[in-house]
């Protein structure tokens, strides 16, 4: 007999952890699996040198637990990964999360059984169990991605994924002093590695196919002055987080780019380029979003920026991106990574000029040399947003598979349920508010509010939930015109599905760019009209 639970919740992130106390606080059995061997997702996985928070730590916390908001101290303004795995490790510990947590368990696929109205899951090692709602709480980063090049696990030295990279670090505990480190991919997670491993590598490999607009993070140390202040106003905080479009505290600008002077416009690029955080991208004129011309501005602004601090003007070029503007992808935030290029031992390998052609035992062979490395990360990123989902092979009714549901792009409703796969919630999932966030404070709303349709239903004696066919359309086209409102549809990149390394892939927008501020809204007025667009019986 395999257990049987009221929800199954997969995953032990941020948002997972939320779910399985939520469902408990409100009295449903449940149980999470997850891969890892510990709690924190991103912050459990991502153990590569440098890593760190883009978001402002207070902003990233929890807000739901009083008790939390008042132990926890947050040491600096863009916390490093080891202290976020810690904080998450703290609150799965005051809650005495870990006794409804499985390990080491990877869900491989879940099956509705429409007789039984329940869903069936079956983990990597042959053990099942079942649950009346099945809660996908995968993360919309965690299925990595290695790069498509002949050989890549062929190299002898030491080598890793930045998702896969080891707790006990590589070489002598990331000291790479007398290392030829080689590294990769150069988007957010590749900006925090190089900026890292510079400081010790004997010679540093950047292995480019194409640069990202960078801006600075402006990381900075928080006293335990500071933490009072911040502490004393997480109610204000947290409301303005979310009564924005991206969860933060920054917000566009209220004027117009048109209606200020040249040096108005200047003054403001110059002064969120010298403030922490994403303000130079959220906190901007809103037209750099959405106006080509507009955003040609912050991109010229932006690439003056770079021609100054990188010393080779060769280089400088090299490093700034030709085939999109800035904040068209998603923008790393780095801390004196420009400078790295003038150092003697940091190497700039332009991939479109010399691509690779293999991996060898002994280092990585470009079309012009090979370079010999001691130690090889790939920083390639992730399968975006479906990855994880379709790692898992879900069945819907009729035997209905989502990876072929979902072919030529995610359809749903609200980016949390889809029409042939009842009682799936795909939190922080494809086409879901919480994607183009500030994550925790939108996986909150969707943990929320799936609980309270839980408890909903629970009081009416109701078993299943599912949208409506034209709900799902609705939504679907909603979300997609959301995003011709952006110029997100204009570059390539997870965002819409893309990745060089995974060249299957429909180009088809993943996140919702109608504001998670507007999502909220229109969740909220669905359940006030008794789960509009839904089907419940
Ligand atoms: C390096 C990095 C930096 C980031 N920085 C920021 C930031 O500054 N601000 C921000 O808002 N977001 C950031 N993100 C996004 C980040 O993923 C989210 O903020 C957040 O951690 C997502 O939490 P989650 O619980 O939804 O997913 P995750 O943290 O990804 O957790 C999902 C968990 O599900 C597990 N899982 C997946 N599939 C299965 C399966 N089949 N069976 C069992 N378990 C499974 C995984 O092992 C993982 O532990 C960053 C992401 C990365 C990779």
């Amino acid at each position: 007999m395999s257990e049987q639970y009221d929800a199954i919740v997969i995953g032990a992130g941020v948002t997972g952890l939320y779910q399985l106390y939520k469902l408990r606080e409100e009295g449903f059995s449940v149980k999470a699996y997850e891969t890892g061997t510990g709690v924190g997702g991103t912050w459990y996985w991502n153990n590569y040198p440098g890593c760190r928070f883009d978001s402002e730590s207070e902003t990233y916390g929890y807000s739901w637990s009083e008790e939390v908001l008042k132990e926890w101290d947050w040491t600096e303004h863009f916390s490093p990964q080891p202290e976020t795995e810690k904080y998450l490790n703290f609150v799965a510990d005051k809650f005495d999360l870990r006794k409804d947590i499985q390990f080491e368990s990877k869900v491989t696929t879940a099956t509705w059984d429409e007789a039984g109205q329940k869903w069936d899951i079956e983990l990597e090692d042959g053990s099942k169990a079942s649950a009346t709602f099945l809660i996908s709480a995968t993360g919309p980063l965690s299925s990595f991605q290695l790069p498509k090049i002949p050989g890549v696990e062929s190299f002898k030295g030491e080598w890793t994924h930045t998702a896969r990279y080891p707790k006990e670090g590589l070489a002598n505990n990331n000291d790479f002093s007398g290392k030829r480190v080689g590294v990769i991919g150069t988007g957010a997670t590749g900006v925090q590695f190089i900026q890292e491993a510079a400081k010790t590598a004997e010679q540093l490999y950047v292995f480019q196919l194409a640069p990202e607009w960078c801006a600075p993070l402006k990381n900075s140390p928080i006293e335990k002055e500071e933490m009072e202040k911040i502490r004393a106003n997480y109610p204000q905080m947290f409301k303005e987080c979310i009564d924005s479009f991206g969860g933060f505290q920054h917000k566009f600008d209220e004027r117009s780019i048109y209606d200020v002077t040249d040096e108005e416009r200047e003054a403001l690029f110059e002064e969120l380029y010298d403030k922490p955080g994403f303000g130079i991208w959220l906190g901007n004129f809103a037209e750099i979003m959405n106006k080509m011309d507009a955003n040609d501005l912050i991109s010229d602004f932006i690439a003056r920026k770079i021609r100054k601090r990188v010393n080779d003007p060769k280089i400088a070029e090299q490093l700034i991106p030709k085939n999109h503007g800035f904040g068209m992808r998603r923008v790393p935030l780095e801390t004196k990574y420009f400078e790295c290029y003038n150092q003697d031992n940091v190497n700039l390998v332009s991939l479109p000029d010399t691509p690779i052609e293999e991996i060898t035992p002994t280092g990585v062979k470009c079309s012009d040399k090979e370079y010999e490395l001691d130690i090889l990360v790939y920083a390639t990123g992730f399968e975006g947003v479906m990855g994880a989902l379709n790692r898992i092979d879900i069945s819907g009714k009729d035997g209905q598979k989502l990876k072929d549901k979902w072919a030529d792009g995610p359809r749903t409703m609200l980016g949390m349920q889809i029409v042939g796969f009842p009682n799936l919630f795909t939190l922080v999932g494809p086409h879901n508010g919480a994607t183009f966030c500030n994550i925790p404070r939108c996986a909150e709303q969707n943990v929320e509010w799936a609980t309270d349709l839980f408890s909903y239903m629970r009081d009416k004696n109701l078993k299943q939930v599912e949208p409506t066919l034209e709900a799902e359309d609705a939504w679907t086209a909603h979300v997609d015109e959301t995003a011709t409102h952006t110029l997100f549809p204009k570059a390539d990149s997870w965002f819409m599905g893309i990745n060089v390394n995974n060249p299957s892939k429909k180009r088809t927008f993943m996140l919702y760019a109608g504001g998670q501020q507007n999502y909220r809204a229109r969740c909220d007025e669905i359940a006030e009209k008794g789960y509009e667009g839904f089907v419940i019986k």
